[in-house]
This record gives C-alpha cells, sequence and structure tokens, in this order.
C-alpha cells in the first residue's frame, strides 16, 4: 500500500482470483484500522502545503499522466488477469486513465467576480474540501480512480483511495507510481475488503467521499455521510434502456446496439441492460444479434483475438446465471446464450433474451453481465413510459434514421446522460452522473472538478 509517501505492508494479505481460471494468483495488503488512521492521518498533514500552490498541482498531475502512460505495457496484463477484459482494453484503459490526469492537469480553478463598485468586491472563490475518501468498483478500476483523483488532487485535496477487493492491483500499482511523483501524504493507497470501505467513509477526518459502487453500497455510503455532514458524489449503477424508433432499420444498428450492451463483458454502469424494439423490429433484431453473439471470440482476455472476457467474479457469475434462469423460468426464449462456457473461470455465453417484458428481473434489475433482453412495444409513448419506470437513471438512448425525433424522444428519459444513435459515449470533458438512484452530483469536466470544491464568498467592503 502506499501510505505517506512509503510502501506498507499489511499484516495480513488478501488472495486475489484470475477470473480466466477461477484461481487466486496473487496476494494484496489487506489494511488495518490503525494502517487507515495513518493513511487518513498522513493526508491531512499534507493538506495545507498541497492546497497552496495550484501551478505545482498542475505540474505534478502532467507527471502522474506521462508516468501512467510510461508503465501501461506492464500495468496491462496485471489489469487483465485480474479484472478479465481482453488485452487490448485492459491498455486502452490505461492509456486513457493517463490522458484523463493530462486533461484534469488544464482545468480552470474559477474565480467569479459578482460585483466590483463602490460599494463592495464580491467574489466567488472554490476552496478544497480537505480529505477525500475514494472508493472503486472492479469493472473499470484504473480509469474510475483516476476520475477521482486528478480532480480531488487538482482542486487541492489529498486523497485516501481504496479499490474493489476483487481488482486491487493495478490501484495499488498505480499507488506505487504516484509516490515518486507527489509529495508525501497527498495522495494514499490501501487495500482490503467492504469493510475498510465502510471504516472510511465514517472516518473522522475525511470532508468529502467519492464512491463509484452499487445503489445498495451507495446508500449506505450516503447513510455513513449524513452523521458528520460529509460531502459526497456517489455514481452508482444503471438499468440503460435502448429504444428504436419505428423508422430504424435494426441492421443498421445492430453492432452498436450489440457492442454497447456486451462491451466489457456487459460490466459497465452506463451498458445497454434493456433494449425497446418495436414489435415488428424484434425478429430481425434478435437475428441480428444473435448472429454477432454467436461470432464474438469469448475467452481468456490474454489469448489474441478474445474480445469479450470472463464475468469478473463469482458473486457476478451467480447473479447474471440466476436472473437469466428466472426468466427462462417466466417463459422467456433464450435467442442464443444462456450457460456457461467452458469448466475453469466465470466464462458466460453472450446472451439475448426474447419474450420478456417488464415485470421479469432480467428487465428490471440491473444484470451488470453478457444477457441482454430484447422487448417489443407498439407506442413509442409507452415504451418512454416503461424505460422510465424505474428507481434508476444513469443514461438511455434512442436510435432512429431522424436525429431530431430520436433528440426530442431521449430528452424525456429520466436519466443523467441521454443518446442518440450511440451508446456509452463518455469523455473527459463532458459530465457523467445519474439521476434518480443512479447517483448524485458528477464526475468529469468543470462539473466534476467543482464537486471537489466549495463555494467561498469574499466579499471586500469598499465604503
Ligand atoms: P459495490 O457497491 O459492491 O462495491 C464498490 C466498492 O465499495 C468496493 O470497493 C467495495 O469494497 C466498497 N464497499 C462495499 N461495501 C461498502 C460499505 N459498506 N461502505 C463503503 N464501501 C463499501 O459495487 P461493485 O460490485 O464493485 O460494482 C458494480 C456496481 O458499480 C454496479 O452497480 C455498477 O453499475 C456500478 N458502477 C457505477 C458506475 C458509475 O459511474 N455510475 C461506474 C462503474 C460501476
Amino acid at each position: 500500500m502506499t501510505i505517506d509517501g512509503k510502501a506498507v505492508r499489511g499484516e495480513k494479505q488478501l488472495g486475489v482470483i484470475n477470473p480466466a481460471t477461477g484461481a487466486v494468483f496473487a496476494q494484496v495488503p489487506e489494511c488495518t484500522r490503525a494502517q487507515l488512521d495513518e493513511a487518513m492521518n498522513a493526508a491531512a498533514r499534507a493538506f495545507p502545503a498541497w492546497s497552496r500552490d495550484l501551478a505545482q498541482r498542475r505540474r505534478v498531475l502532467q507527471e502522474c499522466g506521462a508516468a501512467l502512460q510510461a508503465r501501461s505495457e506492464g500495468l496491462a496484463p496485471l489489469l487483465t488477469q485480474e479484472q478479465g477484459k481482453p488485452l487490448q482494453k485492459a491498455t486502452q484503459e490505461i492509456m486513457g486513465a493517463a490522458m484523463w490526469f493530462q486533461y484534469t492537469a488544464g482545468l480552470e480553478i474559477p474565480v467569479e467576480v459578482l460585483q466590483d463598485d463602490a460599494l463592495a468586491r464580491i467574489e466567488i472563490r472554490r476552496r478544497p474540501l480537505g480529505v477525500v475518501a475514494a472508493i472503486t468498483p472492479w469493472n473499470y478500476p484504473l480509469i474510475l480512480a483516476v476520475w477521482k483523483i486528478a480532480p480531488s488532487l487538482l482542486a487541492g485535496n489529498t486523497v485516501v483511495l481504496k479499490p474493489s477487493p476483487f481488482t486491487p492491483i493495478n490501484t495499488l500499482v498505480l499507488g506505487e507510481i504516484l509516490r515518486d511523483i507527489v509529495p508525501p501524504g497527498v495522495i494514499n493507497v490501501v487495500s482490503g475488503g467492504d469493510e475498510l470501505g465502510a471504516w472510511m467513509t465514517s472516518h473522522p477526518v475525511p470532508r468529502k467521499l467519492s464512491f463509484t459502487g452499487s445503489v445498495s453500497t451507495g446508500k449506505k455510503v450516503a447513510a455513513a455521510a449524513a452523521s458528520d455532514l460529509k460531502r459526497m458524489t456517489l455514481e452508482l449503477g444503471g438499468n440503460d434502456p435502448a429504444i428504436l424508433l419505428p423508422d430504424v432499420d435494426p441492421k443498421t444498428v445492430a453492432t452498436k446496439i450489440f457492442w454497447g450492451a456486451f462491451e466489457n463483458c456487459g460490466q459497465i454502469c452506463s451498458a445497454i441492460k434493456r433494449v425497446y424494439a418495436h414489435e415488428k423490429q424484434v425478429g430481425p433484431l434478435v437475428e441480428e444479434l444473435t448472429t454477432l453473439a454467436r461470432s464474438v471470440k469469448v475467452g481468456d482476455g490474454m489469448e489474441a483475438g478474445t474480445q469479450i472476457g470472463p464475468i469478473n467474479n463469482e458473486p457476478q457469475f451467480r447473479r447474471v446465471t440466476e436472473l437469466v434462469e428466472d426468466a427462462k423460468k417466466r417463459g422467456a426464449k433464450i435467442a442464443t446464450g444462456g450457460k456457461r462456457l467452458g469448466e475453469r473461470g466465470y466464462f458466460y455465453e453472450p446472451t439475448i433474451v426474447t419474450g420478456i417484458s417488464d415485470g421479469v428481473r432480467l428487465v428490471d434489475e440491473e444484470q451488470f453481465g453478457p444477457a441482454l433482453p430484447v422487448i417489443p412495444y407498439t407506442d413509442v409513448d409507452d415504451a418512454v413510459r416503461r424505460a422510465n419506470a424505474t428507481h434508476y437513471g444513469l443514461s438511455g438512448s434512442v436510435w432512429s434514421s431522424d436525429p431530431e425525433r430520436a433528440t426530442e424522444v431521449a430528452s424525456q428519459l429520466e436519466c443523467g446522460s441521454a443518446w442518440v444513435n450511440q451508446h456509452l459515449a463518455v469523455a473527459p470533458n463532458v459530465p457523467f452522473g445519474g439521476a434518480k438512484w443512479s447517483g448524485i452530483g458528477v464526475e468529469n469536466g468543470p462539473w466534476g472538478l467543482l464537486g471537489f470544491t466549495e463555494i467561498q464568498v469574499v466579499n471586500v467592503a469598499r465604503s
């Protein structure tokens, strides 16, 4: 781990499983409560000096990006082994994280002058909050960590970061890399189980919680924040709908829909998790999706040509299996897939489900895996109503040959990102966040940066 600029061992170890084999392939430290206290105290001590010099922070973030990029070749196989994604996608994630550092380094921290006259000068400034406790999930462990630490650090905060126990390795190595660049205590990386996350959110030191994970854990984080009025950003789960308007030819959009759902083995908060297609489109769409699902190469991410890796962990593998089995019992048809692949690891066939509708768990709940339900509708307004009839509200997409009409429909979706003729359009300069239970606040761009600050009004009397 990285605590106060130093490498720190755990008193106990935690095994990390390679989802392609189902076997433990590495051990990482399990942080004790005393070590967490050290990390929090180190971050608090480092805060005053770090928050003073914006130019230094910009320089340091640039260096962090360059250093991460330089290490991408060594890191990518580790990411594939702990997370499961194909090696090329692991490299993309690391390069993306490096790019996020570089982009964030150039953001402005605005000072607005509200009034400047004979009576007063009133400025709106943005102050850092102090120590940020950052907690990440297992689907994009590295890039989601950088989404938190880059803006935290630029704004002048210091950080204690904890990865998921399923994917801690890259984040621990990131700590090693950053340790040589940032002053001691500015970034601390600890690893451990879910309990460590709970210790962090209830710890008296952090003033801000930045959390990405499931809705159920997000609610626990919010409850922990409440007793101390900690600020928080919550990036939570989604159950994204994709609606095909009746005019669109399923053939022209099937590939994009497929990868919108199956990228990263379906383990993306804002992946397409249910498709609403006009009843006339369902047949041809399912045919196209089925062909694609059967043609992609599913396998160990370390093997050349693999397009979809295993599900990351056993509980998630069981969950996807359970939701598909439940759909079968409720009368759904499996157009393709619907079962485990091989005997080792957590591989699951890319699965397309038809003969299903709202009210079945695979449609109503977040599957977060390689199983996609295609649901018929007859009336667009009804499709929108059903798409919105959920506590989730992360993102959604509308597909049509008429972008104007699609935009009009997309704007009716109750979600943070409404996409037209695309899905998963995420970029460093575009805010990303959820409506309803999918989150509080946003990440990325100037809006994400401001979430790591609070307003201070400086009001100077002139008379
Ligand atoms: P999770 O909620 O189980 O775990 C996320 C993190 O929280 C882990 O580091 C875990 O150790 C920690 N944690 C667990 N219990 C905690 C507690 N009581 N207090 C504090 N921390 C605790 O989620 P997961 O299974 O790792 O990730 C999958 C979920 O994340 C999905 O729902 C997915 O949609 C969501 N997600 C959301 C976004 C987004 O940006 N909105 C991005 C990626 C993933």
